[in-house]
């Protein structure tokens, strides 16, 4: 359920509503938009909800309740768009966020020569994987700590913030001290101890739809983090499992409006592990942007023929840099830049 405030609530109406949904057992979440206060009630309690007792509060204007399973990342209970900090600029604003980098970082070298192109070429984030969620135990599974070391240099060098995935809850505090976004993959939407886990950190975390999930399953996973006290969460449509065999995964272009439509939090489009073959990314990442994407996560490597991983989807820099150019050109088409 949640409580709508009118425009004119003071401050002291606001602390009764919130007074009262802890006396019912509930756990109060304030959304504070420019116009007027929403106050969402969260959890479980034996008492059952009335709206009737909080709609006669005083500043109270109407009370709903919430018809989706996760409250805090719906847009019913944020009609605002949630804008993610990150290094001076807003994910969810009018910029699209460009987020570029080798799939895996491989060495000190590549990942802080990568990371100055990329800031170049116009890109925003420099990502990379030091933990590398890989099909096969033999493969190259990722530089660990080491790994994180040199992002951490790369940014220092480039200027640009670091996206990299944590794969173990228990790894979080150390990414943490690297990363400033952590990515949650594909893989792991479901692991709820380590969506636990990001929730408590209060880091910007990017959370990648699974292979096989639902949007409302994807929301679920949100909520995970965000009922932890984590706010900062960005959504990523990455390709999802289908019959077809042409390309690596099936991009759900739906999912960008759609996720936009349900949730207030930003939506960022991954073409690269959503079509697995580079010929098709930029394709795909201009109809992201053209059906409302908040940003682009690519995967750009110098030799993506020599890439340790997932090199068949990787755009080498003029492939990248042609990107960037027809993105900005679509992003201002429809009233925002890149
Ligand atoms: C990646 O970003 O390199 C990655 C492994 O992504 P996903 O979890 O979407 O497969
Ligand atoms: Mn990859």
């Amino acid at each position: 359920m949640i409580v709508v405030m009118n425009k004119r609530a003071s401050a002291q109406n606001i602390a009764e509503v919130i007074s009262r949904v802890e006396a019912d057992g509930y756990q109060a979440h304030l959304s504070e938009g420019d116009e007027r206060t929403i106050i969402g009630l969260v959890g479980e309690s034996p008492t059952p909800l009335r709206e009737d007792n909080y709609q006669s509060m005083l500043g109270v204007e109407k009370v709903m309740r919430v018809t989706v399973p996760y409250k805090l990342a719906s847009r019913e209970y944020h009609p605002q768009p949630t804008l993610v900090g990150l290094n001076g600029s807003k994910v969810g604003e009018n910029k699209v966020l460009m987020i570029a980098g080798p799939c895996s970082v491989e060495s000190r070298e590549q990942i802080i020569e990568i990371a100055c192109a990329m800031k170049e070429a116009g890109a925003t984030a420099l990502r990379g994987g030091a933990f590398k969620p890989r099909s096969s135990p033999y493969s190259f599974q990722g530089h660990g700590e080491e790994g994180l070391k040199w992002l951490a240099e790369a940014r220092e060098r480039s200027g640009l913030p670091i996206v990299t995935e944590v794969m173990d809850p228990g790894l979080v505090e150390m990414v943490c001290e690297y990363a400033d976004v952590l990515q949650i993959g594909a893989r792991n939407m479901q692991n709820f101890t380590l969506l636990h886990a990001v929730g408590e950190s209060q880091h910007t975390v990017l959370l990648k739809r699974g292979l096989a999930n639902t949007m409302e399953e994807l929301l679920m996973s949100a909520e995970y983090i965000m009922s932890h006290g984590n706010q900062r969460v960005m959504l990523c449509e990455r390709g999802i499992r289908t019959f077809e065999k042409y390309t690596r995964n099936t991009f759900d272009i739906n999912a960008i409006p759609v996720l936009k439509a349900r949730s207030h939090l930003p939506v960022i489009a991954d073409p690269s592990h959503a079509v697995g073959y580079s010929e098709y990314v930029t394709s795909v990442a201009l109809a992201a942007v053209a059906a409302g994407a908040d940003g682009l996560i690519v995967e750009v490597h110098p030799d993506p023929a020599k890439a340790l991983s997932d090199g068949r989807q990787t755009l080498n820099y003029d492939q990248f840099r042609d990107m960037v150019a027809r993105v900005q050109k679509v992003a201002e088409a429809i009233g925002r830049s890149a």
